[in-house]
């Protein structure tokens, strides 16, 4: 028995040696990445659940690394966020996705809104409603066309400066949608208190709620309580198409996931879509 648990236990700690590894090699490969031009946007709209119109597009950030390949972003924005990484990349994907939103700004319904992921860390960072407000003159994009999507974890502590920046950036006109809701600690009152105007849906109840009973009525609860608060209601991750007829059933104002549209480059985004109009 002996034998078997040193074995186990060299197991597990060579595992945890590799991962941390990983890690290191990240955080170490990470600031380079930046300056070598390594990452790229891809974008995936969502739509209204009645006529499924582009609400909006949401910028997700890839990362094609000389040295390790293809990392997802659900590996390095974490180890990133570990550091102050995030706040300069963070600062990058807002510039570079108001760019590309001007470039493309006459071909989209004037209803779409350019969606941008938030890391706690950024919004924690006093400089970020100035060089908001900077990019946005530059670009010439209105504040409206605008949504910063955040998640629980953001207001955990309850920082001053975090509120104060949702704050600034609320009164600028910006819009903000609570991310992945259902898998923090968000209260009723918490939700009320912010300026908030979109709630999406974790996709892990979505796609559960397939399998009806109690998670069907889970998602429902949610729904009806984000309408009570006034918020439009995102479905994210949607694959399938009783999916789409159940959340629709239970009145989801918007829906987003690969059944209508994979992330991808805006120009193939919207090279697609003349295509889809000229046939
Ligand atoms: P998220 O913000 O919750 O984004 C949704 C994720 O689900 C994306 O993964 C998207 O590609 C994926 N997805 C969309 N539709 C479906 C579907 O129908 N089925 C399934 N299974 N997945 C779907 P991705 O792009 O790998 O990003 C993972 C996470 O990394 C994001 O989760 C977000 O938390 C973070 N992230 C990505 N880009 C950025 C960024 O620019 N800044 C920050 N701070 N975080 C980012
Ligand atoms: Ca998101
Ligand atoms: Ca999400
Ligand atoms: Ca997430």
């Amino acid at each position: 028995a002996k034998e078997v648990d040193r074995g186990y236990y060299q197991f597990y700690s060579d595992q945890m040696n590799m991962e941390n590894d990983r890690r290191q090699e990240i955080l170490r490969l990470l600031p380079n990445a930046l300056h070598n031009d390594e990452f790229h946007l891809v974008l995936q709209p969502r739509v209204a659940a009645t006529d499924q119109r582009w609400s909006s597009i949401e910028v997700l950030i890839r990362w094609n690394s000389e040295v390790l390949g293809f990392v997802s972003p659900g590996e390095f924005i974490p180890i990133a966020e570990g550091s102050h990484l995030i706040v300069d990349i963070g600062y990058w994907v807002i510039r570079e996705a108001l760019r590309q939103f001007a470039d493309h700004y006459d071909e989209l319904d004037p209803d779409t809104v350019l969606s941008i992921n938030l890391s706690p860390k950024q919004l924690e960072h006093r400089d970020l409603t100035r060089f908001v407000a900077e990019e946005i003159r530059k670009t010439g994009i209105p504040a409206y066309r605008l949504e910063f999507e955040i998640t629980e974890h953001s207001l955990t502590e309850e920082s001053e400066t975090t509120l104060a920046t949702l704050a600034e950036l609320s009164n600028m006109g910006i819009r903000f949608a609570m991310d992945d809701f259902g898998t923090g600690y968000s209260n009723l009152g918490m939700l009320q208190a912010l300026p908030l105007n979109v709630l999406k849906i974790d996709q892990r109840f979505v796609q559960r709620v397939e399998t009806g009973g109690k998670d069907l009525e889970l998602v429902r609860a949610i729904i009806n309580m984000g309408h009570t608060l006034g918020l439009t209601v995102v479905a994210e991750g949607v694959e399938t198409a009783q999916q789409v007829a159940l959340l629709t059933e239970l009145q989801c104002d918007e829906l987003q996931g690969y059944y209508f549209y994979r992330p991808q480059l805006l120009d193939t985004l919207l090279g697609g879509l003349q295509r889809e109009v000229t046939h």
